[in-house]
């Protein structure tokens, strides 16, 4: 069973960049809130976290509670890749995901916080390619396909954002990103 999860992540992974290459990702906006959404992927997450003994917290500033539209399978794909990371890459410490809604701009703000392994700046810019990965023995030791990041970037642009890096080699890596959200018609 577990052979097959990991075959069917590959391959949705190669399906998911084959369509954001041909610009074929095919949004779904529908109306959801952004508190319950990332309260579920942290969930998620939080039995891996503790089982590596870090601390994973969840800070949320302001209008939450909100109901917004967007894509919201698209945007919990990016959450649990960059969340997924950063606890992968970190053996000790913590992973803080902190949330902003601009309510006037209907922007909502993430940033993924880890004090991890970090990334050199060289690996720092080339992270985002397409089936790249800081160094050859990250296969070996963590698996993946360095495509996660590639197709996170491709639907937070598609999402009307943009998603940075910044890093400290050894001390560890904080991804941001924001997206454009609706209000729910009245
Ligand atoms: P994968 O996780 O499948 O290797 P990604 O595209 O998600 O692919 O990530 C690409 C590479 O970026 C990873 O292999 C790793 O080298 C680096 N990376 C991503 N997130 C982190 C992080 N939080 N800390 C350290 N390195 C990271």
């Amino acid at each position: 069973r577990s052979s097959g999860e990991s075959l069917l992540s590959i391959i949705n992974d190669l399906l998911d960049f084959a369509k954001a290459e041909a610009g074929k990702l095919g949004l779904l906006p529908v109306p959801f809130r952004a508190a319950t959404l990332l309260k579920s992927v942290v969930a998620m997450m939080e039995s891996l976290a503790r089982g590596k003994g870090l601390d994973l917290r969840l800070k949320f500033m302001g209008g939450l509670d909100a109901v917004i539209v967007a894509d919201e399978a698209r945007l919990r794909q990016v959450l649990v890749n960059i969340i997924g990371n950063a606890v992968k890459f970190t053996a000790r410490g913590s992973v803080e995901v902190r949330v902003a809604y601009a309510a006037a701009a209907r922007r909502v703000a993430f940033e993924v916080q880890d004090t991890g392994i970090g990334i050199s700046p060289l690996d720092l810019e080339r992270i985002f390619a397409p089936f790249s990965q800081a160094d050859s023995s990250t296969t070996r030791k963590y698996g993946g396909t360095g495509l996660g990041l590639a197709i996170s970037q491709r639907i937070v642009e598609a999402l009307g954002g943009k998603i940075v890096a910044r890093s400290e080699l050894g001390k560890g890596s904080t991804f941001a990103f924001e997206i454009d959200v609706g209000e729910p018609a009245a």
